[in-house]
C-alpha cells in the first residue's frame, strides 16, 4: 500500500509528535483537532521542536521549512479524506474515541486504514465498532514521538495481514522500530513496566530500601535511565494506579493488585511531578 498522506486526529502531545515524525520522513500529515487554538498549538509545538533540531545542527533550515509545509492543521474532518491511513490520537476516553471512529469510518473510502494510538482501550473492541475491523489496528507510539524508536503495532482479532504489513512498513518509513503485539490490556511494554513500578512501591512500603536507593539500584544494576519511582512521578501515580486496576479487573489475577502505598499517595494527592509531590518533592 502506498501511503503518502497520514491523517491524524488530535493535535496534542502524541498527535503533533506523530505529525512531526511523518513530515520529517517526507509524508504529508493532515492533523485535525476540535478548535483552531488546539490545532495552532499543535503546529507551533512541531515548529518549536524542529527549530531545536536546527539549532543542534541535526536538521537544516530548508528541511525544517519543507517538513512544516507538509503539515496541514485543520478543524474539518473532511480534510482527512486525503489520507490513506488515519491515526486517532485524541483524548483517552472510550466514549469519545467511539464517537470519533464511527464518524471517520463512515466518511473514509473503503480500504483506508484506521489506527488508534490508545494506551489502554481494546483494539478489538474499537475495531468492532467500525465497518472495517480488518483494516483497523493499534499504532501505539511512545512519548516524545520524534525521539522514541518504538511503535507497538497491535493486531485486533480481526486485523488483516495486509493491514498489519502496511502499518509496519509505515512505522519503518517513519524511522521507527516496530514490534507486533496481540491485543491485550497493556500490550507489551506497559504490561511489564507498570507492574514493575507497582513492585517498587511494595519494596518501598516494606522498608527494604529508601526511594533513592531503590531507584539507584534499578538505574545502576539494570541500566535503566531512570528509576521506577522517579518514573512513576513522571507518568503520574494516578495513571499508574488506574493501569494496575485495569489489569486486575481484566486479567482477574491478584498479581496485579495495586500496592496500598500507591493508593495512599494518590488519595493524598501526591500524584508526582504534576502536583509538585509524588514519591519525591519537586
Ligand atoms: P493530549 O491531551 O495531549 O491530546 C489530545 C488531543 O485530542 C487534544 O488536543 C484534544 O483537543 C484532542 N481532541 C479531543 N477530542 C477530539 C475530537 N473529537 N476530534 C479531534 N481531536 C480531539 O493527549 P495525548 O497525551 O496526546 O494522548 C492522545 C492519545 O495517545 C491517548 O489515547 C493516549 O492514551 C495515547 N498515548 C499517550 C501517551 C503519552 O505519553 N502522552 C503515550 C502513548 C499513547
Amino acid at each position: 500500500m502506498d501511503i503518502q498522506t497520514v491523517g491524524i486526529i488530535g493535535a496534542g502531545t502524541m498527535g503533533n509528535g506523530i505529525a512531526q515524525a511523518c513530515a520529517v520522513a517526507g509524508l504529508r500529515a493532515v492533523m485535525v483537532d476540535i478548535n483552531d487554538a488546539a490545532v495552532q498549538k499543535g503546529v507551533a509545538t512541531v515548529g518549536g521542536s524542529l527549530e531545536r533540531l536546527v539549532k543542534k545542527g541535526k536538521l537544516d533550515g530548508a528541511d525544517r521549512d519543507a517538513a512544516l509545509a507538509r503539515i496541514q492543521g485543520s478543524t474539518n474532518y473532511d480534510d482527512l479524506k486525503a489520507a490513506q491511513i488515519v491515526v486517532e490520537a485524541a483524548t483517552e476516553n472510550y466514549e469519545l474515541k467511539l464517537k470519533i471512529l464511527k464518524q471517520v469510518d463512515a466518511m473514509l473510502a473503503p480500504g483506508v486504514i484506521l489506527a488508534s494510538n490508545t494506551s489502554s482501550i481494546s483494539i478489538t473492541k474499537l475495531a468492532a465498532a467500525t465497518s472495517r475491523p480488518e483494516a483497523f489496528i493499534g499504532m501505539h507510539f511512545f512519548n516524545p514521538v520524534p525521539m522514541m524508536a518504538l511503535v507497538e503495532i497491535i493486531r485486533g482479532l480481526q486485523t488483516s495481514d495486509a493491514t498489519h504489513d502496511a502499518v509496519k512498513a509505515l512505522a519503518v518509513a517513519l524511522g521507527k522500530s516496530p514490534i507486533t503485539v496481540k491485543n491485550a490490556p497493556g500490550f507489551v511494554v506497559n504490561r511489564i513496566l507498570v507492574p514493575m513500578i507497582n513492585e517498587a512501591f511494595f519494596v518501598l512500603a516494606e522498608g527494604l530500601a529508601t526511594a533513592e536507593d531503590i531507584d539507584a539500584g534499578m538505574r545502576l544494576g539494570c541500566n535503566q535511565p531512570i528509576g521506577p519511582l522517579a518514573l512513576a512521578d513522571m507518568i503520574g501515580l494516578d495513571v499508574c494506579l488506574a493501569v494496575m486496576e485495569v489489569y486486575l479487573t481484566e486479567y482477574g489475577d491478584s498479581k496485579y493488585r495495586p500496592c496500598p502505598l500507591l493508593r495512599e499517595m494518590v488519595a493524598a494527592g501526591r500524584l508526582g511531578r504534576k502536583t509538585g509531590r509524588g514519591v519525591y518533592a519537586y
